[in-house]
């Protein structure tokens, strides 16, 4: 799928964000057997399109005023991104300790902490 079309696949970019977070979570949770987490199978673009607006979001927290001047598709990426994070949000919890995030259904963080 070209940028072009990936850009306006809001409900695609939102189901990869959710995935990507997820992936990073388990990632993180794994500690030194990070490696042997699979990647979630999403689309180069998707996923390529999905990184380059967690780097506008980062910029636009850094500097606010940059959200007044993005094209429509990027706005709209966000939009997509926000509802990504929020599913991720209703599938995973944060570590009270640490601050990672798990799985609803893991007892328990790697950390040790209960859940
Ligand atoms: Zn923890």
């Amino acid at each position: 799928m070209p940028v072009l079309e990936v850009s306006r696949d809001i409900a695609g970019l939102a189901e990869c964000a959710a995935a990507l977070l997820d992936y990073e979570a388990r990632r993180s949770n794994a500690g030194k057997r990070s490696e042997m987490v699979q990647p979630p199978p999403l689309s180069s673009a998707h996923l390529g399109w999905v990184k380059y607006l967690l780097d506008v979001e980062r910029m636009i927290e850094k500097s606010p005023a940059l959200a007044a001047r993005l094209p429509a598709d990027v706005m709209q990426g966000l939009t997509a991104i926000a509802a990504g994070r929020q599913q991720f949000r209703r599938e995973h919890k944060q570590c009270q300790h640490c601050g990672r995030w798990a799985s609803i259904y893991a007892p328990r963080c790697a950390c040790g902490e209960k859940l």
